[in-house]
């Protein structure tokens, strides 16, 4: 409409985040179990949890307003979550079965896991090596005390036992087998990505062995409900900066900022390493290979960034990463649907990182001198986690038990960091989604699936 300016989405969803941090960060610092006795809450856990508790008894109504208010913000931010998972697997389905059909040529959905592969290697390998200089530099373990060391690790003893139990086999053929679908429905129910893309591009590349007058309306259903998967993502983003609002001031609200201040020093050398991996590693390589501005593509993939950071989870966040890349940086729906489906799973630079630092972190504060052997075993071993780990908020944690085994390091050590993970969780998952984004755009300029380059239109 002439005359009026509308904000965009991602800064509507910035004032939220911002908002709610604030709003979070208030909550945690000022209301109080004392707070909540005041308004005649005794026992402010089984409050909020709804449980019965003769403690609460005396709960004025101001307390249940708090209540309410508690439990809506919780119902926003779920809905807003559920939906964007609700919409993931079909989106990749239908849009890899269409892409994968249109393609006309197996050897080409070859061409395209080649070049997307190989792109995960690089980056891959670069986010380890920043992980081990800045851990190696500044090593941020010997900032620990040992007194600060043991209150930190004290009451996470059974949530390292409870990781190290669900540490799986993370090698490398177990990997790839997990990949094979045995039954399409269970692959479906469980949003196994990476058995959805291989299950998607058999069925595209035997569309394509079919005659037009059979494979046709299938390549048109699945084209159509792609469609429809992409405007919802679109609806549901209306919600997002309510949503985001609501998950940070309750993700605030929760975080212990005294641990923060402990782990000073190792959350600086994460975050740091995070953003040398965006600014020197992504960057570059969006715009000398990529051929894309980097303002462009920064703006391009905000909004992604954001629901990443609040939502800790690359699962839930590829609706809009694939929504953000197809849409905003133009890159062809068959390179968006295949890279950021399968970036999902296998492209968590991010992670990888993290899982470094962890562990050199954690070497430095136990005196443990780590040998040029040692650190490769750590960087090859976090290579493998950060593949198998799950897109989900904390999936990279549990791997962490076998990053530390590897080199005899005590699990234990996993405990002193459990306090500040969720706020790293957030900033890794951010960089593992701009990962996919960067795949995307590189696989599109060169050539995708096909042969020449694909130039990405203009937004
Ligand atoms: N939360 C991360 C993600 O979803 C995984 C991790 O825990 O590192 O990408």
């Amino acid at each position: 409409m002439a005359g009026t300016r509308r904000i965009a989405l991602h800064w509507k969803i910035v004032i939220a985040l911002v908002l709610g941090v604030g709003l979070g960060l208030a909550l945690n610092q000022w209301w109080t179990a004392e707070t909540w006795r005041g308004l005649g809450v005794g026992d402010a856990g089984a409050f909020l949890a709804g449980k019965a508790s003769e403690a609460n008894a005396q709960a004025d109504w101001r307390a249940q307003a708090a209540l309410v208010a508690a439990r809506a913000a919780a119902f926003a931010g779920l809905v807003f979550l559920n939906l964007l998972r609700f919409v993931a697997v079909p989106l990749v389905l239908f849009s890899l079965i269409s892409a994968a059909a249109g393609m006309g040529d197996v050897r080409r959905l070859g061409r395209l896991g080649g070049r997307t592969v190989a792109l995960f290697a690089v980056t891959l390998a670069a986010a380890i090596a920043i992980g081990l200089a800045g851990a190696n530099l500044v090593r941020p373990g010997a900032y620990v005390p040992e007194a600060a060391r043991e209150a930190l690790a004290a009451g996470q003893t059974q949530a390292v036992s409870a990781a190290a139990g669900r540490a799986a086999d993370h090698g490398f053929w177990s990997i790839l087998s997990a990949c094979v679908p045995t039954n399409p429905f269970d692959a479906l129910a469980r949003a196994d990505m990476m058995q959805i893309v291989v299950m998607a591009l058999l069925i595209g590349a035997c569309l394509t062995l079919l005659p037009r007058e059979k494979s046709g309306p299938v390549s048109s259903v699945c084209d159509g409900l792609y469609e429809v998967f992409l405007k919802i993502v679109g609806v549901v983003m209306r919600l997002a900066p309510l949503a985001v609002f609501c998950l940070m001031a309750r993700t605030a609200s929760q975080l212990g900022l005294d641990v923060v201040k402990a782990l000073g020093v190792f959350c600086l050398v994460v975050v740091g390493c995070l953003l040398a991996q965006v600014v020197l590693v992504y960057l570059p390589i969006v715009a000398a290979v990529g051929r894309m501005g980097v303002g462009r593509f920064v703006r391009g993939i905000a909004e992604a960034q954001l629901v990443a950071f609040t939502t800790s989870s690359s699962a839930a966040t590829l609706p809009v990463t694939m929504r953000c890349v197809e849409e905003r940086l133009g890159v062809p729906k068959e390179v968006v649907s295949f890279v950021c489906a399968a970036g999902t799973t296998i492209n968590m630079d991010g992670t990888a990182l993290y899982q470094t630092v962890v562990a050199l972190f954690v070497a430095q504060m136990y005196g443990v001198d780590l040998s040029l052997g040692q650190q490769v075993t750590i960087a090859r071993m976090a290579a493998l986690a950060s593949v198998g780990a799950p897109g989900i908020p904390s999936g990279g944690t549990v791997l962490l038990v076998g990053v530390l085994q590897s080199v005899g390091l005590p699990v234990e050590g996993i405990g002193v960091i459990l306090g500040v993970d969720r706020l790293m969780d957030m900033c890794r998952t951010v960089v593992n989604v701009t990962g996919d984004a960067v795949g995307s755009v590189v696989v599109a300029r060169w050539g995708g699936a096909g042969g020449a380059g694909t130039p990405a239109p203009a937004a």
